[in-house]
């Protein structure tokens, strides 16, 4: 699993790759600087000898300062993505006006009234999932059921498994440490705010504040999971951190 994210990491992150390789060809001139400067001493004196070191260790320190300044831009968030692509919602994909604008996430991420259009393949804290792959589930997993693909006007419209934002907020898109694209949503009060993972497209990008109903990506795989499922979570803020609950009892 942690072989899958650093090949995303590495696919998605070509800046960090070239950071990775400056810092190797900066480490490995430490040692030769000395030696160069003690071979010109040697061959045409020392006054020659020690201008070349501190020329050396000139561009050795522009580098290595270059590089930490330019570090955070590059390794901090998807800075690359920012510049490359800004990330958009397709014009074929609609907001869902059915969604009331809220901080409360009232409704179904995949639209329909209450839990009409999903099924759940695992609960907040589900026991068996814990038992298959020791670990806490910290959301639900939702999937499209039959009425989804009948009366869903999204899906008939575009034939994509749509996921909409549940509440009004500022939005922050993530690989997750599996590989999973995921999407947080806060509100504006940073009390709550949901989260949304195994995304196969995101349209949101980090730092867009968004109303609930907004497009934000189509349902995948990516990361720890073993099909096409919404993980959906929900997050509340006590005292510096954010502790977990049942996002079904909010649904209505
Ligand atoms: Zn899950």
């Amino acid at each position: 699993m942690k072989k899958l994210a650093n090949l995303h990491a590495l696919k998605n992150d070509p800046l960090g790759f070239i950071l990775d390789t400056i810092i190797t060809i900066v480490v490995n001139l430490v040692i030769p600087i000395p030696l160069a400067g003690e071979l010109i001493s040697s061959l045409r004196g020392p006054v020659l000898g020690c201008l070349v070191s501190i020329l050396l260790l000139g561009i050795f320190m522009l580098v290595t300062i270059g590089t930490i300044i330019l570090s955070p831009f590059i390794v901090s968030s998807s800075f690359l993505e920012q510049i490359t692509s800004s990330l958009v919602v397709p014009s074929n994909i609609a907001a869902d006006d059915s969604f009331i604008e809220t901080s409360i996430p009232v409704q179904n991420p995949l639209g329909g009234a209450g839990m009409s259009y999903t099924s759940i393949t695992a609960y907040f804290l589900d026991t068996n999932y814990l038992l298959q792959f020791g670990r806490i589930h910290t959301g639900v997993d939702l999937v499209p059921n039959d009425t989804y693909f009948k009366n869903s006007k999204t899906y008939k419209e575009t034939n994509q498994v749509v996921i909409f934002s549940t509440i009004n907020g500022s939005v922050s898109h993530f690989i997750d440490e599996y590989g999973g694209e995921t999407v947080e949503v806060t509100n504006s009060e940073s009390t709550l705010k949901a989260i949304f993972v195994h995304f196969s497209k995101v349209f949101v990008n980090s730092g867009a504040n968004i109303k609930a109903g907004t497009p934000i990506g189509i349902m995948g795989k990516t990361g720890f999971a073993t099909g096409e499922h919404l993980h959906y979570e929900i997050r509340i803020k006590s005292g510096n951190s954010w502790g977990i609950t049942d996002p079904l009892q909010y649904i209505q």
